[in-house]
């Protein structure tokens, strides 16, 4: 959990990366160390505390990308508001974006809904136990598939993420780059290798998330505590005395800057937002409308350009930064009128009613700094 299933399922390119299976005295005291340390180290998260497959299916699908402290906040309020696959799948899609708005990537949100409506129709209502049926569901990859069945219904499915991936990576010392296809497969075959002979001596469950715990806690990526780690003796990285250093960092890709206008148009203490059209990014969410200045001049966004080409600027309030992944923003945030009548997608909205809606990130900062002075009922969290 906490990395996207695509660092460990890239494709095929690179050179192969080697895993050489350890006999099986080395592979059963790999396994005993670690469950032994896993009962007694392991943290006390509320996911932890239930087995209803939907709830865990929910919180991995947060973790992916997303801090765990965090996703403590968001998983009871998500499961309070929709408390089974059924829920979810019959939910707005408005509102399931409403209650993921603060965790980013849209995308996971609008995965587990079309996901949900499956189960509805065709598992009734229930998350599939079945390793192949899950991964049959959209948006549900190795990775996400291998842990619900393994931790709700303790089947022995493999599973690798970014932690396993280190940990995996670290202790057979494989030389490979982090979340590349070579290392990725040589990764699988590790965990294929170990949940095949667990021979009843630990459980799926246990297992996994115990291999998952100890890449969170000890294996770290940049700091690794080795000397209280329970796999240090059999460690190829540790002997090597290069830990930190594998698997090794992806090659860095350069980020590109974006300069924005976001424009505030107010009339009766209410703002007008736009809503982004389904399909295109970040569509379904709210936001203030939204100029690019580039070096020649001003283009309306162009995944909402209606309500942007109407608008008439006025003044500065206030300049942020924002950034997404390999975008860095930085926006003038003006006031502004409405040049003509067309609104397009548009609504009004007091300040209090936007802190409800799925605003982009963006908007909900430009919101947050503006709300106070308007609409002391703002609660931008
Ligand atoms: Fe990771 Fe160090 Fe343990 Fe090896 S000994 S698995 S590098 S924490």
């Amino acid at each position: 959990m906490g990395e996207q299933e695509e660092q460990v399922e890239g494709s095929a390119g690179a050179s192969e990366v080697a895993f050489d299976p350890p006999a099986d005295l080395a592979t059963r005291s790999i396994r005993r160390e670690l469950t032994l340390w896993y009962a007694s180290n392991k943290r006390d998260l509320p996911w932890r505390r239930t087995s209803d497959p939907y709830a865990i299916w929910v919180s991995e699908a947060m973790l992916q990308q997303t801090r765990v402290e965090t996703v403590k906040e968001y998983w009871p309020r998500f499961l309070e508001r929709f408390p089974t696959a059924s829920a979810l799948a019959a939910a707005e899609e408005e509102a399931v974006l409403e209650a993921w708005s603060g965790l980013g990537y849209y995308r996971r949100a609008r995965s587990l809904q079309a996901a949900a409506r499956v189960i509805a129709e065709e598992h009734g209502g229930v998350f599939p136990k079945d390793l192949g049926a899950a991964l049959d569901l959209p948006g549900v990859g190795p990775y996400t598939a291998g842990a619900v069945v393994s931790i709700a219904y303790d089947v022995p499915a493999p599973l690798v993420d970014g932690n396993v991936e280190r940990v995996f990576a670290r202790l057979f010392g494989m030389e490979g780059i982090r979340g590349s296809g070579p290392l990725g497969r040589a990764c699988w075959a590790a965990a294929d290798h170990f949940i095949e002979r667990l021979e009843g001596a630990v459980s799926p469950s246990v297992w996994n998330q115990a291999l998952m715990e100890l890449g969170a806690l000890v294996c770290t990526p940049r700091a690794p505590r080795c000397e209280e780690c329970p796999l240090a003796s059999a460690c190829v990285a540790r002997a090597r005395g290069n830990a930190v250093g594998i698997p090794r960092p992806k090659p860095r890709r350069a980020s590109t800057e974006v300069e924005l206008e976001i424009y505030v148009i107010e009339r009766g203490g209410r703002w007008l937002l736009e809503q982004r059209p389904d399909g295109g990014l970040m569509g379904g969410m709210w936001q203030f409308p939204t100029v690019e200045v580039t070096s020649s001049g001003l283009f309306p966004d162009e995944l909402a350009p209606e309500l942007s080409a109407a608008v008439e600027p006025e003044h500065d309030l206030i300049a942020l930064s924002h950034g997404i992944t390999h975008h860095r923003i930085r926006a003038r945030v003006r006031s502004a009128r409405l040049a003509t009548k067309g609104e397009g997608a548009a609504a009004w909205f007091a300040p209090a009613e936007a802190a409800d809606l799925a605003l982009t990130g963006m908007a909900r900062k430009v919101a947050e700094r503006l709300a106070p002075a308007r609409d002391p009922l703002f609660d931008g969290t």
